[in-house]
């Protein structure tokens, strides 16, 4: 089924202890539409980027079948820009520059065709944007939204009213407790399921990731790996994996949306092995397949 992801397109400075990658392709929809293309071929995407976005990574995008005709290009403007340090333990980072560009004059268009789109993934762009996107959809089966602290302290108001029309929210640990304004996880899912979506998930970045359904919680470990380059894209790989599982099932139940954490924790694992969009922009179906199921193995007990 097919699957509109509206988000940021971006160049990314990113500075981690174990080097720097300047200029990197990245932004959240980049990120969620490379993972998820590994799960369906109906990938719709709506955005915007500017002159300095090339031919070659518009070619990056359509080599995993990625539609981007909702992708306008703005000539005079310059594509979205973002700046992070990653700290020594790789869990937290800096932001060091956000230049909105072409995204602050934005107007998202859904092009006729994708209204009729099943899953819908609002990535972290601005919250008014989000609904607007919304605005133009028809009857989506799903609507996931994700977003990070940079939106919580800036629009707040804004992204409560577009919670109201959201199915499942992502969002991370540190931001479940700015939005929520409770430092217990628990009480923040609480919370923030109060302001609209019935399940909610808190990524914890090496500690792993937390479902809270009407049936409870299910929790989710990272997988232990030796080498972390660059944590950037993570959380929207993650979203990527979760929702592409997620729009090949013919039945959304408890048991797929575990399947789908792990399909996302999955992905995100990949994502960190490299600098930038290298490593998820060039997998195979078996080794996502093989670590789904060393996923499944990391918590089993053979009695
Ligand atoms: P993540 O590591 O999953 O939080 O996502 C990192 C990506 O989000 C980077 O590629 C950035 O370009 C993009 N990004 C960072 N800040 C923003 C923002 N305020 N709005 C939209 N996208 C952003």
């Amino acid at each position: 089924m097919a699957i509109l992801i509206v988000g940021s397109l971006a160049f990314d400075d990113i500075e981690t202890p174990f080097g720097r990658s300047d200029n990197t392709l990245g932004g959240s929809s980049t990120y969620i539409a490379l993972s998820a293309s590994y799960f369906t071929d109906k990938i719709q995407m709506v955005g915007v980027v500017g002159s300095d976005f090339e031919q070659q990574h518009f070619d990056l995008l359509h080599s995993r079948s990625i539609d981007t005709k909702g992708v306008q290009k703005i000539e005079e403007g310059k594509t979205f820009r973002w700046a992070g340090r990653y700290h020594y333990d790789m869990n937290t980072r800096d932001t060091l520059d956000t230049q909105l560009n072409v995204f602050a004059d934005f107007d998202p268009v859904v092009p006729e065709p994708y209204r009729n789109a099943e899953f819908v993934c609002l990535g972290n762009i601005d919250p008014e944007l989000q609904l607007k996107v919304l605005g133009q959809i028809s009857k989506p089966k799903l609507v996931i939204l994700d977003t990070m602290n940079f939106w919580i302290e800036s629009k707040p108001d804004e992204l409560k009213k577009t919670l109201q029309n959201v199915d499942i929210f992502i969002l991370n640990d540190s931001e479940a407790r700015l939005l929520s304004g409770d430092p217990n996880l628990v009480k923040s899912a609480r919370i923030i399921r109060e302001m609209g979506p019935k399940t909610l998930i808190i990524k914890k970045g090496e500690h792993g990731a937390l479902l809270f359904t009407d049936n409870g919680i299910f929790v989710a470990p990272a997988f232990p790996l030796e080498s972390i380059y660059d944590p950037t894209g993570a959380g929207d790989t993650f979203a990527g994996g979760f929702i592409g599982h997620l729009s090949r099932c013919e039945k959304i139940t408890d048991v797929e949306m575990r399947r789908a954490v792990l399909y996302g924790s999955a992905m995100a694992s990949f994502c960190v092995e490299k600098f930038g969009t290298e490593k998820i922009a060039a997998l195979d179906l078996l080794e996502i397949e093989d670590r789904y199921q060393s996923f499944r193995e990391l918590s089993r007990i053979d009695e």
